[in-house]
């Protein structure tokens, strides 16, 4: 279930001291150490899943509830006006830890420094209907 060489089992288990913002049998949501935005934190599910791909019961149908709290109790703490959910699998994407976690970042109103944005690009109908229709061929066995 928990590996010893993963900082985040070891943070989930309570071996390597960290920001505890909530902790049930299940989860262990901490501060992140390099917040985008004070009091960024981070859901740990007590079980080592790599990614979202390999995430299964107890956890999957949790962390999404859990989330919501966590952001409804930032919004009460700190005062925030909203909050992105935030969730990296593969390097590719960003991800630098390998246990799979969900950030949940605050936001304030007019605090409008770019997080979590991209420039919108564009497609053709017909590139769509390519890209959709590879999309749906990879849902085959
Ligand atoms: P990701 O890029 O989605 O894999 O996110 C990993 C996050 O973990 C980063 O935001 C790091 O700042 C954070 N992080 C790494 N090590 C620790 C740690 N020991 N305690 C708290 N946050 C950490
Ligand atoms: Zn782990």
């Amino acid at each position: 279930m928990l590996r010893d060489d993963c900082i985040f089992c070891r943070i989930a288990a309570g071996e390597i001291p960290s920001e505890t913002v909530y902790e049930d049998e299940y989860f262990k949501a901490i501060l992140d150490l390099a917040p985008a935005a004070k009091g960024h934190t981070l859901i740990l599910p007590k079980a080592h899943y790599q990614d979202v791909t390999e995430l299964e019961e107890p956890h999957a149908s949790r962390v999404l509830p859990l989330a919501a709290k966590i952001g409804q109790a930032m919004k009460k703490g700190l005062g925030c006006d909203g909050f992105n959910l935030l969730q990296n699998n593969g390097e590719a994407a960003g991800q630098t830890v390998f246990h799979f976690h969900m950030h949940v970042i605050p936001r304030v109103a007019d605090e409008t420094e770019a997080l979590l944005v991209w420039e919108p690009g564009s497609a053709s109908k017909e590139e769509m209907a390519e890209t959709g229709s590879r999309i749906r061929e990879g849902f085959a066995e």
